[in-house]
């Protein structure tokens, strides 16, 4: 713990440093080749050239199949430096987390070797050799808001046309858990149907190519959608989307907790993934392989997450309004699912998998509705959730906001993105 404490105090002092260090390499790019250059043919010349203050800067990649180890040897680090280099930064990140196709950049000075790489999104790591002891530090890159808004019309599948009109793949997923509780995509979908989909994606300012490995966290913002002649506008707000009136689009909880038995139920020639309902059986039970993310039925707070002998690894949720929702038989928790925890609807909450009193794998599903265990299949769910008084006039704010800021994007026929 002393030790983290010394970190933390070099990270404040050294931080700013580090990361000019950083930010002064990538702006200089093409004048640090030049330089390289230079040193080259000074040297061939002769040597009375000062070359004691060049600085390099080389980017490697970490391939498939390749060690972290052979990469900093292959960068000109010592195995000594190398095992220091593990040692020292342990408090703050296992290198063992390393993702393949991890890019490093490595600069030189003359007294110091600095290698920078990202940890997460917009989250750095430079680990600095000077006189071979090393002083690690983590570094926050800024980001900028992208604001985003594409344009489609659907004329099969919607997600072809959405990934024709490079929505990212989280956008649409979204856009459809939205929507699918008054929209069936695979039926409903007519020829001429219009979307629009407004989002925002984060974007680090610098040193993009460091980030590669992770992707960019992005929002969807509001939803045009033309079906079949009506017109539905929805808002995120608060976590969860809400139509332009302020009544709550999205189902207050969701029929089917995991997506694979979700989907097959809009498929007439697949089977029905519930199994073994009986008059005894107080839920229902979907099959899917083990592993299968489980997701919080609805926005609430997770009452347990622990083990019982029955139940095995099993979550219980607590969505107000007097409903509660048990999933039962996981194979563990998602991260972060513990007693308190906050969780939106469609998050993962666990894994689908055959711990308890299971004989198959399987999970068990349960709705109560003030302490009575419910058909989940045939709930009728309050719909008529409605904003009102101060928060309807916070919502109304909002979304005036949001139709200015992406309004020159709407009408733009390019769908062009614009900067924050
Ligand atoms: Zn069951």
């Amino acid at each position: 713990m002393h030790f983290s404490r010394i970190i933390l105090v070099a990270l404040l002092l050294v931080g700013c440093d580090e990361q000019s260090q950083c930010n002064d390499e990538t702006q200089n790019k093409n004048t640090d080749i030049e330089d390289t250059r230079r040193q080259v043919s000074s040297q061939e010349k002769d040597n009375t050239a000062p070359h004691n203050t060049e600085i390099t800067r080389q980017t490697y990649t970490l391939n498939k199949g390749d060690t972290l180890t052979h990469l900093l040897r292959s960068a000109g680090f010592s195995f000594s430096e190398v095992y220091a280099l593990a040692d020292t930064i342990k408090p703050l990140y296992d290198f063992k987390k390393i993702q393949s196709h991890t890019q490093f950049d490595v600069i030189k000075t003359p007294n110091s070797k600095t290698l920078c790489f990202a940890t997460s999104f917009a989250q750095v790591i430079n680990a600095k050799l000077v006189e071979e002891s090393w002083e690690i530090t983590q570094n926050a890159i800024t980001t900028q808001t992208e604001k985003i808004s594409r344009s489609f019309a659907i004329n099969h599948s919607l997600y072809q046309a959405a990934s024709d009109a490079e929505v990212p793949n989280n956008v649409i997923n979204s856009a459809i858990l939205a929507m699918s509780h008054f929209v069936d995509f695979q039926r409903e979908i007519r020829q001429g149907d219009q979307i629009t989909l407004n989002f925002n994606s984060e974007t680090v300012t610098q040193d993009a190519h460091l980030f590669s490995t992770f992707s960019n966290p992005q929002q969807l913002v509001a939803i045009s959608f033309i079906n079949q002649g009506k017109h539905y506008e929805l808002y995120h707000y608060q976590d969860t989307f809400y139509f332009k009136d302020g009544k709550l689009a999205q189902n207050f909880l969701m029929k089917t907790p995991l997506n694979g038995a979700r989907l097959s139920s809009y498929f007439g020639k697949r089977k029905h993934p519930v199994l073994g309902y009986t008059r005894q059986h107080k839920g229902i039970d979907f099959s899917a392989p083990i592993g299968t993310p489980i997701m919080a039925a609805g926005k609430g707070k997770v009452l347990k997450a622990s083990y019982s002998r029955s139940f095995g690894n099993r979550v219980l949720i607590d969505h107000g309004n007097g409903y509660h929702t048990l999933y039962a038989h996981l194979k563990g928790f998602a991260k972060g699912i513990k007693h308190g925890a906050h969780v939106s609807q469609g998050q993962t909450i666990g894994f689908l998998g055959n711990t308890g009193l299971s004989s198959a794998r399987h999970l068990h599903y349960e709705v109560h509705k003030n302490g009575k265990v419910i058909n989940p299949l045939k709930m009728k769910q309050p719909s008529n959730i409605q904003l009102t008084g101060d928060e309807l006039h916070a919502f109304k704010v909002h979304i005036n906001d949001i139709e200015k800021r992406y309004a020159a994007l709407v009408y733009d026929s390019n769908n062009k993105s614009a900067l924050d």
